[in-house]
């Protein structure tokens, strides 16, 4: 899905992206339209999907929708070629040249980009962080948002909004919010409830503007009835009042914040030479003073010698020089200066359809400069948004590169054991690993091998690890070993090595204990995992139903489409972000309620899809069912992609399932195959209660019925 290119030329180099931000987003387009052969790119993102700044006051306003604002980083990574690593970094290693990743290995680098944006200060104002709603960070504020609309739409009373913060965003996002809040309580025949909306601000409004632009929005403020208090300075905040530098006190209900925020705290272990405000100083090429291997643009980025306020309009702007110089550096050539301009046109809107232009000592001001800014931000917008076919993946194969495959095409022993070393896992000294069986317990086994579909090997050793323990947990069994079974695209050892350390620390984050494998090169990455179980007692089997028991899922269903739909470009970046979560969720804690419940009658559910594994157990339990289709729990976007008629290559063979299905046509999600999908069970009644409230996200889907017929019947509703 996300790693999707192949080059042909093994990677020696790793280029990786830190942060989505405007900057890279240019890079990782651009990288796609001309990849590099030998280098692998990889982005690390804390979210699947980045807002555009230049249109966040206008989704504030209700000009636009969630969708409208954001850029699909999953898509954008998988057009690039680039791996996708849905984690938010934490530090950096620059002796090792490793992004640290909480809770799982660290991640080499040959080069490095920083594109996170900016942090709100904590130091800054004592009570801040924990009484006010914050614009920044950029990419978290369309839930902040949310959340507060709903509050003030579900007041009984008129609520105080009080906006701290002068600059450009800070106005815009209070005349914003005051009309959209005031459409909405009209809407509901509340308008008197519009919240009274005051901004206060430590200088004069809109300092960096000309003073024509300052009068504009002050008129614009006083004709909305907003109150604008200018050099006023927030000493501290307190619940539900600000306490000024003077004593005086502004009482409100909600607090946003929008005053100028600082760099990632962790930015200050690196190392890096940073600013006061803590941001990464660089040159003119965009390399830190200190690192020239570390790179930075956006927000986090002061240039020293050009310092320039922190707007998405700089990070627009760095976005072409930082991918020249990340192309020339990562292949031994000189980077590029850079000047970034002095001036730059502002296009401020009032949030009712009107805006301000600023450039220097020019201004206009209407209902076209808002059209003119309006089409300005969706022309850029579309240029990441509307992605060109990707090239074939020949136009930059390399005919030369062609790799010996000898013994078998095994990884190389020295990568092999630097790899275990560093997971802490001895290379076992036998030929073969001995697996102490438990006394009075049977032992079971389970094998599952897959093709990589995601681009971030952690990742795909957790899901591969997931789906091949699930088999031994379906039956009640403890894992007790597992080997593991990898293939690696060729690389350069130290990218091979890195690989490895991923993927088995990815599957030993839910595994008992990897008690060996074998690692070969491979066209693609795969991985797979032969599992071993201890089985005391009867256990459960898909022969164990009963009729009366209510039938059980524990995760949702759609896996299958979604992938499918990924994988053509087809997905939104927060269903496939959600799905691999749903994905690397262990079936652990489902497998101990079933446990407890005293659960006979168990499977998982995996390729042949929920309606194919329940058929299995019906024929195995001599029952029927009975599957309530209008409350099928589904991933976010399944029922889109397979309306879509997006379904993955093993669909129209579980539609042979079909034949014991009556009553209601068979929905597409029935017969979607699951990739370490949840469990199936029948729950005694008396039982159900304690399961439901111990599985969260289970969901009932059905009930076992007495077999009416010869053969199996799942009886539709
Ligand atoms: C309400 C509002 C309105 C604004 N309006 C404008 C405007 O109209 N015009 C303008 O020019 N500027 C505007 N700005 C300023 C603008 O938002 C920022 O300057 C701009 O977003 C900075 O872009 P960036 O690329 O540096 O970072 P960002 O846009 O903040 O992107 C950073 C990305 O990095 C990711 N990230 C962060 N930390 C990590 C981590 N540790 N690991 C992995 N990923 C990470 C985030 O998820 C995010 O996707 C506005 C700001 C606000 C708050």
């Amino acid at each position: 899905m996300t790693d999707a290119r192949v080059t042909g030329t093994p990677h020696d180099k790793d280029l990786v992206l830190v942060g989505g931000g405007h900057s890279h987003v240019h890079v990782l387009k651009m990288f796609g339209m001309r990849p590099l052969p030998g280098v692998r790119l990889t982005l690390v993102t804390r979210t699947a999907e980045t807002p555009y700044s230049g249109m966040l006051p206008g989704f504030v306003a209700g000009c636009y929708d969630h969708d409208q604002i954001h850029l699909d980083l999953v898509r954008l990574a998988r057009f690039a070629g680039a791996r996708l690593v849905l984690a938010e970094a934490c530090g950096l290693d620059r002796a090792a040249r490793r992004v640290l990743l909480p809770g799982r290995p660290p991640l080499r680098y040959d080069l490095l980009s920083l594109d996170i944006g900016s942090t709100p200060r904590a130091d800054d104002v004592p009570g801040a962080l924990e009484h006010v709603t914050r614009l920044k960070p950029v990419d978290r504020l369309a839930e902040r948002w949310r959340a507060l609309t709903e509050r003030v739409l579900a007041a009984d009373h008129r609520l105080r909004l009080v906006m701290v913060g002068g600059g450009a965003a800070g106005i815009e996002v209070a005349l914003g919010a005051e009309h959209a809040l005031r459409l909405r309580l009209r809407a509901a025949g509340r308008e008197a409830l519009t919240p009274a909306v005051a901004l206060v601000t430590g200088g004069r409004l809109l300092a960096g503007h000309a003073p024509a632009v300052r009068t504009a929005f002050l008129a614009e403020a006083a004709r909305r009835g907003v109150a604008v208090r200018e050099d006023a300075r927030v000493a501290r905040v307190e619940a539900g009042a600000l306490v000024m530098a003077d004593d005086r006190r502004i009482p409100f209900d909600e607090c946003l914040w929008a005053t100028q925020a600082a760099g990632a705290p962790w930015l200050a272990e690196t190392g890096l030479a940073l600013d006061d405000a803590g941001f990464v100083l660089v040159t003119e090429t965009l390399q830190s003073v200190t690192d020239p291997l570390v790179l930075a643009a956006g927000d986090v980025a002061t240039m020293v010698g050009h310092p320039r306020p922190k707007a998405g309009v700089m990070a627009v702007r760095q976005g072409p020089p930082l991918t020249e110089n990340l192309r020339r550096l990562i292949t031994g050539q000189a980077p590029q200066p850079f000047r970034p301009q002095k001036r730059f046109l502002a296009l401020i809107g009032t949030g009712d359809g009107r805006a301000v232009a600023s450039r220097g000592r020019f201004t206009a001001q209407g209902a076209w400069v808002w059209r003119w800014k309006d089409h300005v931000d969706r022309t850029w917008m579309r240029k990441y948004q509307e992605l060109p076919e990707m090239r074939l993946p020949a136009a930059v194969m390399d005919p030369d590169a062609m790799r010996c495959a000898d013994c078998g095409g095994k990884v190389a022993a020295d990568v092999l054991r630097r790899a275990l070393a560093r997971l802490g896992l001895a290379a076992a000294p036998a030929d073969a690993a001995e697996i102490p069986v438990p006394p009075g317990a049977r032992l079971v086994q389970s094998v599952d091998h897959f093709r990589a579909f995601v681009g971030d090997p952690w990742l795909m050793g957790r899901i591969a690890a997931v789906h091949a323990l699930s088999d031994l947990e379906a039956m009640g069994a403890r894992p007790v070993a597992a080997l593991a079974i990898v293939g690696l695209p060729a690389a350069a050892d130290g990218l091979l090595e890195d690989d490895l350390v991923q993927v088995l620390d990815g599957a030993r984050s839910v595994l008992p204990s990897i008690v060996g494998g074998h690692t070969a090169e491979s066209d693609s990455m795969t991985v797979g995992f032969a599992v071993t179980g201890a089985l005391q007692g009867p256990g459960r089997s898909k022969g164990g139903l009963r009729p009366g028991e209510a039938l059980v899922l524990t995760k949702p269903l759609g896996t299958g489409t979604l992938l499918a739909a990924a994988m053509r470009g087809r997905a939104k970046g927060r269903w496939v972000a959600a799905a691999l979560d749903a994905m690397a969720e262990p079936n652990a804690a489902a497998a101990a309620a079933f446990t407890a419940a005293g659960v006979t009658g168990c499977t998982d559910v995996t390729g042949f899809g929920l309606l194919g594994h329940l058929v299995e157990m019906l024929e195995a339990s001599g029952v029927d069912a009975e599957v309530d289709t209008a409350t099928l729990p589904a991933l976010d976007g399944a029922a889109e992609t397979l309306a879509a008629g997006l379904v993955s290559s093993l669909h129209p063979a579980n539609l042979r399932f079909a034949v014991a299905a009556e009553g209601a046509a068979v929905p597409a999600l029935l017969t979607d195959p699951q990739t370490a999908g949840g469990l199936l069970a029948g729950v005694p009644a008396d039982r159900l209660d304690a399961v439901l409230a111990a599985l969260p996200a289970a969901r009932v889907v059905g009930r076992v019925t007495p077999r009416a017929g010869t053969g199996p019947q799942v009886v539709l509703r």
